[in-house]
Parts: C-alpha cells; sequence; structure tokens
C-alpha cells in the first residue's frame, strides 16, 4: 500500500477526477468540432470572405479559450495524480470543495483569486 495522496480524502479525488476527465472529453470534442467548422468554411466562394475571415476569428477565438481551459484540466488531472489537488498554489491552504464543485481546475483558493 501506499499513502502519497493523503491530502484530501480519496473519494472527493475521485469524484473530482472523473469530473475532469469528463470535462477533458468534452473540451477535446469541442475543439475536434472547431477545426471541422474551420476547414470547411474554406470551400465558400469569394465573394464571401469578409464574412469568412470575420467566422475564422471567431472560431479562432473559441479554440483559443477551449485550448487553454483544457490545458487547465489537463493540469489539474495531474495534481490528482501528484496528490496536490485542492491546495492553492499561492497560499497553500486548501481550496473549499464548493469552489472546486463549481471550477474543478481551480489552482487558487478564493482569496488568493480575489487578488
Ligand atoms: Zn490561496
Amino acid at each position: 500500500m501506499n499513502n502519497q495522496i493523503n491530502k484530501n480524502s480519496n473519494k472527493e479525488n475521485e469524484v473530482a477526477l472523473q469530473q475532469l476527465t469528463e470535462l477533458q472529453d468534452e473540451l477535446a470534442q469541442r475543439l475536434k468540432n472547431l477545426s471541422a467548422d474551420r476547414s470547411s468554411s474554406h470551400s465558400i466562394d469569394s465573394s464571401e470572405q469578409a464574412v469568412e475571415r470575420e467566422n475564422d476569428e471567431v472560431v479562432d477565438q473559441l479554440e483559443n479559450d477551449t485550448r487553454e481551459e483544457l490545458e487547465q484540466v489537463q493540469h489539474a488531472i495531474k495534481r490528482i495524480e501528484n496528490g496536490t489537488y485542492g491546495i492553492c498554489a499561492k497560499c497553500e491552504e486548501e481550496i473549499s470543495p464548493q469552489r472546486l464543485k463549481a471550477i474543478p481546475y481551480a489552482t487558487l483558493c478564493i482569496n488568493c483569486a480575489d487578488t
């Protein structure tokens, strides 16, 4: 037996890990859909190029946001694995369970996130 993960109850980490894994799948799927959207828009004829470019910018922005969120989710999964999940990265206090429920990949407690 190893007891590396002893800062939080394993049960809570299990729930969080499941939530994060689902979120990860969802975000990865969304990224896939976004890049599919973009490649299909390239067939639009030249009179609609301005609209297409505008649309591409929106898709780019969405894609960036989604990718960033995905990275945070993956980071949180790593933190569960190494036993630092739920600990504030700044003050090292525990992040409240309510906050983790709302933002499962939060790395800062509510006090540090506020400042
Ligand atoms: Zn903090």
